[in-house]
């Protein structure tokens, strides 16, 4: 027997997610609700990335097309 087990996202005190720049480590912060594709772009080296995963947060570089 399956159980969908659901975990509130909103278990955090603070309104909001600490994630790390892939490129540089600078801390990103994404505001909720946090969706795969949203976008974070970090302030330190202008880097975007794109949420690929949640619970737990993957985020992936995005890759500028030419
Ligand atoms: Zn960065």
């Amino acid at each position: 027997m399956i159980i969908n087990y659901i975990i509130p996202m909103n278990t955090s005190q603070n309104n909001k997610q600490t994630i790390s720049c892939p490129e540089c480590d600078t801390p990103l912060k994404l505001s909720l609700p946090i969706t795969v594709g949203k976008i974070a772009e970090c302030p330190a080296c202008g880097c975007e990335s794109e949420v690929v995963e949640i619970n737990p947060i993957k985020i992936s570089p995005l890759e500028e097309e030419k």
